[in-house]
């Protein structure tokens, strides 16, 4: 399915600005810039117009438009993405979520919460913070919950409470031709028919634009027990986490940080454990039992020669040292002054994990590049930050090599290419490899739902000619 624009420029503004309002388009080259990528270094250039709305029958409406004009449709959340999933390109419509930001409804006691989809998570946790609750799936760093269901994201807390994907109970989208439909229901669980929740759940943009979100809420635990851990090894952190988690000791989260992403972090941020692999855990839960989960981890740590730097147990105390663990793509910047970053995750089943790592330690070795390694390492996800220096014009040939050697020995593994980036515009050919013999089920789904091919092109699935 290929889209050829009819018409494009002063036509198509007009056109939006009819079907929204005026003050929600904006057509200026100088207004369009910060809308036109993400995070990543993948290739974008500026749209030819970015529609701002406030409601799902604004989104519609723009939807509409550019499937009359036959312009491709971007949307787009906070712009956190690391893959390319929200770069725009010189032909197309970014239709920008960030003004639908209602939290519509908190219903504490059934623990969920509905919101417009440009609600940034910390909104949502400050909203459900009063009634004891929290959302605490996805990210840490900030992002739109919109964003967060559209890339099926997750992050620290995926261990305890899930992806993002097994949060989301309740979707409003708009589809590739303007129409609008809600999937899933506000109770707890269904089987009401496809799944079409969890088909939106991870489709980036492709398939529609979600407006609305439901999500589960969390009890906010009375207690929480953290400590960092000194590891003899990647091997024996790995292995580790894999024994108390076969030993039923419930993490809330657990994370692994090689040598080089400590050293990034002691530059940074002044964190002063010393430079050796290291395993950040939390336990969470009524008052005793958090305390209780930590002296088993403990006896389990000693005995795989593991050496506690520092415990906290005070909320604040554990907020600063979970913001280091998140201040660690910043920090592996700050290793090579200059650099930009190809941040790549894959995921694979647990009992791999310490092999995959270890190998990929050994690759940003053997190719000579800079490139920190961390992962949520109780789901089997880990991330490498491979550092491009400025001038080093044979380091992204280098990069994108070791990119391959990960994703190749994942998914050898029995894993994924991704555990929760997603596939963007950068891990096209990855997921070709991935699900060679699932393509014509996506592009079956893909051409129903979008029939004028305009929703998010050229990410996610590749083109028929690759
Ligand atoms: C420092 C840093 C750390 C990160 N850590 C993590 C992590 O631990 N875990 C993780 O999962 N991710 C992580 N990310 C990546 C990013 O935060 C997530 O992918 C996030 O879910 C993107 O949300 P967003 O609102 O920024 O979406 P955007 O970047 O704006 O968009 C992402 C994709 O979703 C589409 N999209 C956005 N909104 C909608 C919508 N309403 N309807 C349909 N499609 C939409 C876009 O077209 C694009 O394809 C990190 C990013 C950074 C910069």
């Amino acid at each position: 399915m290929t889209t050829t624009p009819q018409t494009v420029g002063p036509q198509l503004v007009e056109a939006l600005e009819q079907a929204v309002t005026p003050a929600a388009v904006l057509a200026e080259p100088f207004a369009l810039h910060e809308f036109s990528h993400d995070r990543s270094f993948h290739h974008w250039e500026p749209p030819e117009a970015v529609v701002r709305p406030r409601s799902t029958a604004e989104v519609a409406a723009a939807v509409r438009v550019c499937a009359d004009f036959g312009v491709p449709v971007v949307p787009r959340g906070a712009g956190t993405g690391l893959e390319g999933g929200a770069n725009t390109t010189g032909e197309s419509v970014c239709i920008d979520l960030s003004r639908m930001d209602a939290v519509l409804e908190v219903a504490a006691d059934d623990m969920y919460a509905r919101v417009q989809a440009g609600v940034m998570k910390s909104a949502l946790n400050a909203a459900a913070a009063g009634h004891g609750l929290h959302f605490p799936a996805g990210p840490g760093v900030d992002a739109s919950i919109g964003g967060m269901a559209a890339t099926s994201a997750s992050g620290t807390m995926a261990v305890s409470c899930g992806t993002v994907a097994d949060n989301v109970l309740r979707l409003t989208a708009v589809l590739g031709d303007g129409s609008v439909i809600t999937t899933g229901s506000a109770a707890p669980k269904t089987s009401a028919g496809y799944d079409l929740t969890r088909l939106l759940v991870g489709s980036e943009g492709t398939l529609g634009i979600i407006t609305e979100v439901t999500v589960r809420l969390h009890p906010v635990p009375e207690e929480v027990a953290m400590g960092i851990w000194t590891m003899p090894s990647l091997q024996a952190a790995a292995e580790l986490v894999v024994t108390g988690l076969r030993a039923g000791v419930r993490f809330s989260r657990v994370e692994l940080l090689d040598a080089t992403t400590v050293e990034a972090l002691r530059g940074y941020r002044g964190f002063s454990a010393p430079p050796a692999p290291t395993l950040m855990v939390e336990f969470a839960g009524a008052a005793g039992e958090a305390a209780a989960l930590y002296r088993r981890f403990t006896a389990l740590a000693e005995k795989a020669g593991a050496a506690e730097h520092s415990a906290a147990e005070d909320p604040d105390d554990v907020g600063r040292l979970w913001q280091v663990r998140h201040d660690a793509l910043p920090a592996a910047l700050a290793l090579v002054p200059g650099a930009s970053a190809l941040p790549t995750d894959v995921c694979v089943p647990i009992s791999q994990l310490p092999a995959n790592v270890i190998q990929a330690r050994r690759d940003v070795e053997e190719l000579g590049l800079t490139a920190p390694i961390v992962g949520h390492v109780g789901d089997g996800n880990f991330h490498v930050a491979i550092l491009l220096p400025p001038g080093d014009e044979q380091a992204a040939e280098r990069a994108a090599e070791l990119n391959r050697r990960l994703v190749d020995r994942a998914l050898a593994a029995g894993g994924t290419c991704t555990g929760e980036h997603g596939i963007g515009a950068g891990k096209i050919a990855s997921l070709a490899a991935e699900h060679a013999s699932a393509l014509p089920a996506m592009r079956a789904i893909k051409a129903a739902l979008d029939p004028h091919g305009i929703m998010n092109p050229h990410k996610v699935l590749p083109s028929r000619s690759a």
